[in-house]
């Protein structure tokens, strides 16, 4: 049995998925970056449970709080684009 935040998976599997459709950096600190904005906007869900009950638990969150993730991804997206916390030393 292990505390598992249930929006912190749903969160990151999420933003892997709309990153995609991002033409922004995506190197692990921005994808940390805005993990962590994103997460800071939507109410934590802890459960203590077994991992099967987990994933049907998950896909219930998931289903409810969508739009609402989603939002708020889309917002941590731009916000980390906008300012990213490394120096630009992509060239190609
Ligand atoms: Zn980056």
């Amino acid at each position: 049995m292990a505390l598992v935040n249930m929006t912190e998976i749903i969160v990151k599997e999420r933003l892997e998925e709309l990153l995609k459709e991002y033409d922004c950096c995506k190197c692990e600190i921005c994808f940390m970056d805005m993990l962590a904005v994103a997460l800071n906007q939507i109410k934590p869900q802890y459960v203590n449970t077994k991992k099967g009950e987990l994933l049907k638990r998950i896909d219930a969150v998931s289903k409810q709080n969508s739009v609402d993730i989603d939002i708020a991804i889309i917002k941590a997206i731009e916000i980390v684009r906008n300012s990213p916390h490394h120096e630009n030393k992509e060239e190609g």
